[in-house]
């Protein structure tokens, strides 16, 4: 028996997520086992362990978008029994049961071999927040952001995904401006490498000029609605926002084309679900590389399968700060 975080839905009731120990033969057909070690807590693992948001198709479910752990056996020559591994994405803890259990059965092409230094607690304070910051990074350097070119906005800064993002943009030497909502988060934002905070509300009124002045060379927006709306018009000449989230809105509140076709502006689309193998790979080795360890551990939160309950409701509300690790065990 293994014990798991199962959320149950009866009839028209809302969902109903607690700790129960199941059998391994009640996990899903799939090729490799994995002995998880830690998983994490997404914004998409609130929605999954509560309300569902259309991700969820069928219960019992067992949530947890991301793992990392030890493969048990596997059916595919890739791996073998002692590997440490990683998954994110491809609907695992949504349309497949995923990382909050104390095993999962999991298709050997979504598994990623853990990179040389990295650790599976650290690849979870990581998980799909951090990997998606590493992708947003990524995005904006092939397209042309180097240090030196100016303050690199990040919204939603305090969040997971933007945690992430300012310690690694800190560490190549960008100057990170950190927009975020909660005022009390500016020593952590700045000990991550943020030189400046900008408040939410500067950024959140929706306006009808057509262009503001030139003032970030890059941006990782996790937030998008209002927020993304203006600071399109706020970058420089030929610079890339990567959009990664919608925390504050599915919209580009207030956007005009004008940034596009006068300032020559990209908006760099970034999804880490479906990510193919071999930039994922480059993206974790990145990470290993490039993402500064104690910053990572600055900001962990770590938790238990029973806390998952309140920290998806949490998530769901923008009240994490940082990254959960959640020790399965
Ligand atoms: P978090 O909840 O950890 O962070 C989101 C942050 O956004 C909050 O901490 C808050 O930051 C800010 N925020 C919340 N609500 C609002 C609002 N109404 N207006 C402005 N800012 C707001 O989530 P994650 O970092 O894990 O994810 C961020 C987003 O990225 C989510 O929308 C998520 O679905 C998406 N995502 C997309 C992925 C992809 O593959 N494209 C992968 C992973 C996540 P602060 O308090 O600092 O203001």
């Amino acid at each position: 028996m293994i014990k798991a975080l199962v959320v149950r839905k009866e009839g028209e009731a809302k969902p109903v997520a607690a700790v129960e120990e199941i059998s391994l033969d009640q996990l899903p057909e799939a090729e490799v086992t994995v002995a998880v070690d830690y998983s994490t807590v997404n914004y998409k693992d609130g929605l999954c362990i509560g309300p569902g948001g259309g991700l969820v198709r069928n219960y019992p479910h067992i949530p947890g978008i991301d793992f990392a752990g030890t493969v048990e056996s596997s059916a595919d020559p890739r791996y073998k029994p002692g590997d440490k591994v990683v998954l994110t994405g491809w609907r695992v803890g949504e349309a497949h049961w995923g990382g909050y259990a104390q095993k999962a059965r999991v298709r050997a092409d979504w598994l990623v071999p853990l990179p040389e230094g990295l650790s599976t607690r650290q690849a979870m304070a990581v998980g799909t927040a951090g990997l998606t910051a590493m992708l947003a990074v990524m995005a904006l350097e092939d397209h042309g952001l180097a240090p030196g070119h100016g303050p690199v906005l990040v919204t939603g800064a305090a969040g997971g995904v933007g945690s992430v993002a300012t310690a690694i943009l800190a560490r190549l030497g960008h100057e990170v401006a950190a927009v975020t909502g909660r005022p009390d988060t500016a020593e952590y934002l700045t000990s991550l490498g943020a030189t400046r905070i900008v408040a939410r509300e500067e950024l959140t009124e929706v306006t009808k000029r057509p262009l503001e002045s030139e003032t970030w060379a890059g941006c990782v927006d996790a937030v998008a609605g209002p927020m993304l709306g203006r600071v399109l018009k706020q970058m420089k000449y030929g610079t890339s926002v990567a959009a990664v989230g919608l925390a504050g809105g599915a919209a580009i509140d207030g956007a005009l084309i004008t940034p596009f076709i006068l300032r020559g502006v990209n908006l760099l689309g970034i999804d880490s679900v479906l990510q193919p193998y071999a930039n994922r790979l480059r993206a974790w080795e990145r990470i290993a590389k490039d993402l500064p360890m104690d910053k990572l551990e600055a900001m962990v939160q770590p938790a238990t399968l029973s806390d998952l309950p309140g920290l998806g409701r949490d998530i769901l509300k923008g009240q994490v700060r940082g990254r959960v690790v959640v020790d399965v065990n």
